[in-house]
């Protein structure tokens, strides 16, 4: 059943995924960085994809969604509607300047399937770029750009798409002076392909090509944005896209809520035609709410400090607990993004079921099983992110000896 193809998908034995299923027994409640489970257990949360960076039932969230539920819930699809407005006015004003327009989606995945729209229709290209190990959904079109879930070769859209290192700029210019790319596709900080930067400079050197050639550059920080790496955007700020993708934290760790925010000047009129673009769910009241909630609340520099410094604190405290441990090849990452890479996806997988017995919960990463992330909500306790921290340590001694 599903827990065959699960460890067959991540290389994992089954009988590990049997174990730690029955360690965790399933979800009945959470709070902050804590959840419940079935049998009144209370797990410390590290994991989650990345959706819970303001942790579970944020106070903030759950009382606008509240507010918003005693007068619509999904409503608002016919005539539009005020939340969706500010949602995504509250997107472009904490973006860079020339990102004007944003509209809602509800997957990060569907918000990179609007961006592949996009710029087919604005440039009438149709070739794409993509990076070694990335990834950025499971739509037919989110996966064909990922090389990390080996979706461009399995299904895929039919048009080409291009996969090159994320460190080379040279390849990169050769393949845009030819006019044939519709659009490049990058995240700031590979997330599912292991927690790896990319640098500022390859940046920087991507934005430049992509002016030169008039190719659409379209910056993913699904999971690096919104306070996750500490700063509201990765590179958003620094390397300007004319497309941003937003998602995970965009929808408070309480629903899906997405956003492509672009550049009207690069994306014109035609290619955001609501016949091409528009769906049942996306732009809600509800979803929107809590989307112009969540940026507020992420804009805020006392909570974008308290990320770079808890997530240091960990990093610290990472590095120094698992120093003398030869299995560890590092620690790494920023604000609370958080890899830590061992020698072999097996002794992850043991990892993981140790910490579980800690009463930690923790993941890793999609294509890159040997990386684990810590993933930490940024309102945890100071002292519970050090207990956590510890028993992650003690569990990855545990599970190297
Ligand atoms: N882009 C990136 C960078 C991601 O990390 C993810 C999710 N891991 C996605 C896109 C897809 O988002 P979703 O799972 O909401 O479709």
């Amino acid at each position: 059943g599903f827990l065959t193809r699960y460890a067959a998908a991540f290389g994992r034995s089954e009988a590990l995924m049997r174990r730690l299923s029955g360690l965790l027994g399933g979800e009945v409640a959470a709070e902050g960085a804590w959840i419940v489970d079935t049998a009144g257990r209370r797990w410390l949360d590290f994991g989650s994809f990345g959706l819970h960076l303001l942790g579970h039932r944020h106070p903030a969230v759950t009382a606008a969604a509240t507010k918003q539920l005693d007068l619509m819930g999904l409503s608002g699809k016919v005539l539009g509607n005020d939340a969706a407005t500010r949602c995504a006015e509250a997107l472009i004003d904490a973006t860079p300047a020339n990102l004007d327009r944003a509209v809602l989606a509800n997957t990060g995945a569907e918000a990179v399937d609007m961006a592949v729209k996009m710029v087919l229709l604005a440039t009438g290209r149709d070739e794409f770029l993509a990076f070694r190990r990335s990834y950025h959904g499971k739509t037919m079109g989110a996966l064909s750009l990922s090389d990390a879930a080996g979706g461009g070769d399995r299904f895929g859209l039919r048009n080409p798409v291009h996969f090159l290192e994320p460190d080379d700029i040279g390849p990169v210019r050769e393949l845009l002076a030819t006019g044939r790319i519709a659009g490049v596709f990058i995240e700031p900080i590979q997330g599912e392909g292991g927690i790896r930067p990319v640098a500022r400079e390859f940046l920087e050197q991507l934005r430049q090509v992509c002016t030169t050639t008039g190719t659409p550059l379209v910056l993913d920080e699904i999971q690096t944005g919104l306070g996750r790496c500490g700063r509201r955007w990765r590179s958003a700020d620094d390397c300007r896209p004319d497309l941003l993708l937003v998602g995970k934290t965009l929808g408070g760790g309480l629903l899906p809520v997405s956003a492509v925010v672009f550049s009207s000047a690069t994306i014109g009129a035609t290619a955001t035609d609501p016949v091409v673009l528009a769906s049942s769910f996306a732009g809600g009241a509800l979803a929107a709410t809590v989307g112009e909630t969540v940026v507020d609340l992420v804009c805020d520099e006392h909570l974008l400090d308290r990320v770079r410094d808890l997530g240091l604190t960990a990093r610290t405290r990472l590095a120094d607990g698992l120093a003398a441990n030869p299995r560890v090849r590092e620690v790494r990452g920023e604000g609370l993004m958080i890899g830590v890479e061992l020698d072999d996806p097996a002794l992850a997988g043991n990892v993981v079921i140790e910490a579980a017995r800690r009463d930690l919960l923790i993941s890793f990463c999609l294509s890159r099983p040997n990386v684990i992330r810590i993933y930490p909500p940024v309102v945890i306790d100071r002292a519970e992110l050090i207990d956590g921290l510890d028993a992650f340590v003690g569990a990855v001694n545990a599970a190297s000896l």
